[in-house]
């Protein structure tokens, strides 16, 4: 059985059909990444699955259950976690107080342990924990953000275009730590304009072209794929 099972999702801000029929599958272990154009639909679909938005029909099947109509702060308690566009840090709270709320559904033993993990992973956060988040640089707001989520721990980690803004060298770290994270054993499902870089690090990738899936399979093949090459890599 797969982790989250997306199947015929179809969202709608008013009279505008942003999703259509999207289907995707993300199993444990696995790091699956959705590419597209601005405006293609990546984030809908995350916040969809998030329980942000409500599809107009579909369903969205995580660990066997129907989640299409739970809100958000009910599915973080069932293993998900969105590190979202933007980022979205809280910029006049602390470092810790961030991290803190990522954890409200856990107790504070719990949260504890799971902040010195965090810390462990991302040792620029533990300096700066008293420090308010509006301080950070872009990347550091990017690893607090990540952080955030990881406070929850979570089974199933996305992440919507966390390269997003940031210098060349931060994104190849930011990508790095995505690795990690995986290799010690979170699943993740990446939203990205930054298409070769997302290829690179995951296993399998749904591309979204206005709001369907326009292709789907390995990475690997699909960054050999000429459709591909010349519409999202460059060549
Ligand atoms: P980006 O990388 O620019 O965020 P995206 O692939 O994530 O692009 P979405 O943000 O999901 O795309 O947008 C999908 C479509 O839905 C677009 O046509 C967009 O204009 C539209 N859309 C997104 N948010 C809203 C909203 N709040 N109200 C109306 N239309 C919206």
């Amino acid at each position: 059985m797969a982790l989250l099972k997306v199947t015929d999702l179809n969202v709608y801000y008013g009279n505008i059909h942003a999703i259509k029929d999207v289907s995707f599958e993300v199993e444990e272990g696995e790091i699956v990444t959705l590419i597209g154009a601005n405006g293609a639909g990546k984030t809908t679909t995350l916040n969809t699955v998030a329980g942000l938005l409500t599809p107009r029909s579909g369903t969205v099947e995580f660990k066997g259950e129907e989640l299409s109509r739970v809100p958000a702060h009910h599915t973080v308690g069932r293993g998900m976690a969105l590190c979202p566009e933007g980022r979205r840090v809280f910029l006049n709270m602390s470092v810790r107080e961030n991290l803190e709320m990522g954890a409200f559904t856990r107790s504070d033993s719990e949260a504890r342990e799971t902040i010195s993990t965090v810390f462990d992973r991302f040792p620029r956060l533990k300096e700066r924990e008293g420090q308010s988040a509006g301080t950070l640089s872009g990347g550091e707001q990017q690893m607090l953000a990540m952080g955030r989520a990881m406070m929850s721990r979570p089974s199933l980690l996305m992440l919507d275009e966390p390269s997003m803004g940031l210098a060349p060298i931060l994104v190849d770290e930011i990508f790095d730590i995505v690795k990690e994270l995986h290799e010690a054993g979170t699943t993740v499902l990446l939203v990205e304009q930054n298409a070769a870089k997302a290829l690179s690090i995951a296993d399998r990738a749904y591309v979204l072209e206005t709001g369907r899936v326009s292709m789907a399979g390995d990475a690997a093949d699909l960054a050999h794929d000429d459709r591909v090459r010349k519409a999202y890599l460059g060549g």
